[in-house]
This record gives structure tokens, sequence and C-alpha cells, in this order.
């Protein structure tokens, strides 16, 4: 099968590559792996193509799309989900059973095998608090292996598969907090339903009918810097300590330094039809027709102003394919 990927990412952007197989069980995941691994190493797995940036001309990749279902529960709040699970879906499930951990991450796109991938997190809360461990398919070994919350080596949007280790997630488990305190179940409920309309007020739900939304969230990272060069910022730019070393370090907003270096909600190049959100300065958008190559020179350009106004390098989130 092929069509162009544009229609399985939610940018919207990407040509059409040489094959997409599909994979509706974790048994076809691996025999697919295996079979396009031995024919070429240009390949992608893709979920539901909502951290991706893919290339206007990809017509030599090979693309795996994963969607096997299922959630088992193990008992003792230990659950075990496939991959091609909507992350979302399986968060209003966690919190009707009362499972807590996972309730401000309610509106994340996605599936559940590539939360990991980046430890996705929000208002507070990170894929790594309930996550206990994943089955994997190593591109470099062809073996499946169980990688604990140690072996993923989680931070801020960060992993040991950002880092480079290649291959699949099948299914993940997660050990999450069941022995809590009556009343708890309608709290988990209503904070996700708080979440998710603050999302929304930002254009961080997904909306068919709003290209505020046609994006990959945040277009780039917050960056982390030392103590002493934040102390060269204006007063007023946001700072929140860092868990890690030591204090020695604090995290900055992305959306603030691009709007402080110029780039206003709404912005886009001329003639171009990638434009930053009008409702958040950190997510790059499509506004119905654009291309790769826009949404790429979008990016170059907010990466350019907030270099020059603060010396800062802004870096992606979403992981460019075939630029
Ligand atoms: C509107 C919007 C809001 C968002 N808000 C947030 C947020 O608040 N916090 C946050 O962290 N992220 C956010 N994101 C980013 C995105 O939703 C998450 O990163 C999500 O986990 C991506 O899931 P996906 O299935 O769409 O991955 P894809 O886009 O399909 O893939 C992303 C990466 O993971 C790899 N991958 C996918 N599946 C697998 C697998 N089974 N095994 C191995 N690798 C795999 C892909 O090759 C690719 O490198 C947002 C995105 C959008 C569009």
């Amino acid at each position: 099968m092929s069509q162009a990927l544009s229609s399985l990412t939610t940018i919207r952007v990407g040509g059409t590559p040489a094959g997409i197989h599909v994979a509706n069980s974790r048994d076809e995941l691996v025999s697919i792996a295996k079979t396009v691994w031995a024919k070429t190493d240009n390949w992608l797995v893709l979920g539901g193509g909502s951290n991706v940036v893919i290339a206007d001309d990809v017509s030599d990749l090979e693309v795996i799309l994963v969607r096997n279902l299922g959630v088992e529960h193990l008992g003792q709040g230990l659950v075990r989900v496939q991959a091609g699970e909507n992350w979302s879906d399986f968060v209003i499930h966690a919190c009707k059973n009362g499972w807590g951990g996972v309730e401000s991450l309610a509106g994340i796109p996605g599936t559940v095998g590539a939360a990991p991938i980046q430890n996705i997190g929000a208002y507070q809360q990170e894929l790594s608090l309930t996550f206990k461990q994943l089955e994997f398919l190593d591109f470099e070994t062809g073996e499946l292996e169980i990688l604990s919350k140690e072996d993923c080596n989680f931070g801020y949007r960060e992993s040991i598969f950002k880092q480079g280790k290649k291959g699949i997630v099948t299914w993940v488990e997660f050990r999450f907090f069941v022995d809590l305190p009556a009343g708890s179940t309608a709290l988990m409920q209503s904070r996700a339903e708080e979440v998710l309309a603050l999302r929304a007020s930002k254009g961080m739900v997904l909306n068919e009918s709003d290209h505020d939304t046609w994006s990959c969230g945040s277009f780039f990272t917050n960056p982390i810097v030392s103590e002493s060069f934040a102390r060269t910022l204006p007063l007023d730019a946001p700072q929140w300590p860092t868990v890690e070393d030591d204090g020695k370090t604090v995290k900055l907003s992305a959306a603030w330094l691009i709007e402080q270096a110029g780039v206003r909600k709404g912005f886009s190049l001329p003639r171009s039809h990638a434009a930053i959100s009008s409702k958040h300065a950190l997510a790059i958008t499509n506004r119905g027709t654009a291309t790769a190559n826009e949404v790429a020179e979008l990016a170059r350009y907010v990466q350019l102003q907030v270099s020059n106004k603060f010396g800062i390098t802004l870096v992606p989130e979403p992981n460019l394919i075939g630029f």
C-alpha cells in the first residue's frame, strides 16, 4: 500500500513513500519489521504521525505503520498496552479505572508505542512516572528485548531512543498508583477534563476543522541553560529550576523567547502556507496546503531570530524525516 504521508501526519506534510506496511498485531509488527529491515536501511516506524515532519520527497522510504491494539490488566496496577493504542483514549480509560499518574497527559495525540520515545510530558507529569517496562525489537541485533525504566534513560523529552537506539516498541507496561483514597477516580477524571480544556484553548487538541491544530504540538523544546547564562536574560524571562544538575541549570520558555525575538502568533513568511499558530507561539502549523519545505523554512527563520536576539539555538522537538 502507498499513499502520501501527509494523510498520516497531524501537520499534514510528507510525500509518498516506496511502501507502507500496516501491522495489526504484535507478531505482524515483528515479522513486517524483519522483512523491511532485510531489504533496506531507509525505513520509518510511524504511529499517529503527531511528532514527525516528513520531507516532500521520500520516495525511497519504507514505512511501518503501528496498529496493534489491546489493553491487558495484569493485576495490582500493572497494565500492558499494545503500541498501536491511541494514547489519549488510553488516558481516559486509565482515569475511569482509577489508575493514577497519567491524568495530566490527557489529550496528547499519538500512540502508546511512541510515548516513551520522547518521554511525553505535560503539566508537571511525564510518562516515566508510571512507566514500568517495554518490549523492543532492536534494529541492530534483530532480537526482542525487555527494557526497564533505567534502560530507557528518560529525561525531559529525552530517552535512549532519541539518543540513537533504533528499533520498534511493540508494547508498553505501566505500574499505576492504585491504593488511592476514596474520591480519587473522580478527581483524576476532572483533572483530565481540566487539562483537555486548557489544551484546547491553546490549539493543542487535534481538531480537523481548526488549522491551529494542524501541527506537531510544540515545535521546539524549552532550552536548558546554565544559571549564569539565565541571569543575563531580562528579569521577566520565565525560568524554571531543573531537577537535574543540582540546580545549576534552568529551563527557559521557548514560546517566550520566540515572541520576544519578534515572531508573533499567526506569523508566516511571504507566500508561505505554514504559520505560527494563532493561539500558541511554539506551534508551527499548516494553514491548509503547506509543504514540508515551507514548514522547515519557517522553523529555520524562528531559530535564526531567537539565536540573533538571545544567542540560544532552539532545538526542534519533532523528528525530522528525510531532510
Ligand atoms: C496538537 C499536539 C499536541 C501535542 N502535545 C504534546 C505534549 O503536550 N507533550 C508531548 O510530550 N508531546 C506532545 N505532542 C507530540 C506527540 O503527540 C507525542 O510525541 C506523541 O507521543 C507522538 O506519538 P505518535 O504515535 O504520533 O508518534 P509519531 O509521530 O508517529 O512518531 C514519533 C517518533 O516516534 C517513533 N515511533 C513511533 N512509534 C514507534 C514505535 N512503536 N516504536 C519505536 N518508535 C516509534 C517515530 O519513528 C518517530 O521518530 C503533541 C503533538 C500535537 C500534534
